[in-house]
């Protein structure tokens, strides 16, 4: 059956052993759907008692490689959630603005607020792949030249673990997924989006370009997951060539880890609810 454990990346995380198509060994498309159906409820029961609570947030963070279906996750998996609780953002190249900034900046400002969940659709890892693969860093990103130095990558790598166990300890959960997709895979989407009208404007040229790097990506990706995969900001990775498969493992786990917080309805303590006596019987005599 489904265990959560099979998608962790491990000790030594190498994404080429991975596969990207789990989905014969499951249950068909049809009892997937399903169960993600039921995932989805049990995500909105928690999200509920999460707002109510307004202590703990979760930040839910998703990587991956162009067309792996990181919108469609979003789109679907989020579906039944509270809008009101829910807040997506998503990271596209950094302005002007977010240039003048630490590279942080800009993802601490998109932070969910306590009793949300916040999507991260690209995120910060951005600043330790494509920056790292088309060095950024050293044309973007304004740094003092002196730290630019060959620890760089390792140094950003702590900085990233650092945030995120300020997060944890500050009540904000963070968990990651990573879509593995294939190459051979994100080929035919690409061609999809060619080749189907509907599908024209999703088609963007420089796909190609980074689909020309995809060994460095991957490397990069490793690393990135392997230094920063821990108890309280896992990464799950997430094999993404059949997209109902991705769903559910996503719909699933997010609902496992919001039932694992221990969320809790606010209750009222004796005086207040002395209090509540009091209101009932105003609103009788009305
Ligand atoms: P899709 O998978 O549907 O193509 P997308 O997330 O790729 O969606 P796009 O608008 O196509 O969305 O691309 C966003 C681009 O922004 C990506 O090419 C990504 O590499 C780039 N990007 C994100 N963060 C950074 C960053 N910190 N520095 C430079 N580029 C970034
Ligand atoms: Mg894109």
């Amino acid at each position: 059956m489904f265990d959560n454990d099979n998608f962790r990346p491990g000790n030594k995380l190498n994404l080429k052993e991975k596969s990207t198509d789990y989905s014969a060994g499951y249950a068909s498309k049809e009892a997937a759907q399903e169960r993600t159906e039921k995932n989805i409820d049990r995500m909105a029961r928690m999200q509920d008692i999460l707002y109510a609570q307004d202590k703990y947030a979760l930040l839910i963070i998703i990587q991956a490689m162009d067309a792996a279906g990181k919108d469609g996750v979003i789109k679907h998996v989020m579906s039944g959630l509270n809008p009101q609780g829910t807040m997506v953002h998503s990271f596209k190249r950094p302005s002007a603005e977010e240039l003048d900034h630490d590279y942080l900046w800009r993802y601490t400002k998109a932070l969910p607020e306590r009793g949300r969940i916040g999507i991260f659709n690209r995120s910060y890892y951005e600043d330790v792949l494509v920056v790292r693969v088309h060095n950024l860093i050293e044309t973007q990103q304004h740094l003092p030249p002196a730290l630019i130095t060959k620890n760089v990558w390792k140094e950003r790598l702590e900085d990233i673990g650092h945030l995120e166990k300020y997060l944890y300890r500050n009540g904000i959960a963070v968990l990651k997924f990573y879509l593995h997709v294939s190459r051979q895979e994100q080929k035919e989407r690409l061609l999809a989006r060619l080749d189907e009208p509907d599908k024209n404007w999703k088609f963007n040229a420089g796909d190609l370009e980074e689909r020309k790097h995809w060994d460095t990506y991957r490397k990069y990706a490793e690393e990135a997951i392997n230094a920063t995969d821990t108890d309280y900001a896992p990464w799950y990775i997430i094999p993404a060539d059949k997209k109902w498969f991705a769903r559910m493992a996503i719909s699933e786990i997010i609902a496992d880890t919001l039932e694992a917080m221990k969320l809790e309805y606010p209750r009222l303590n004796d005086d207040q609810k002395k209090m509540l006596a009091v209101y009932r019987a105003q609103l009788l005599e009305d």
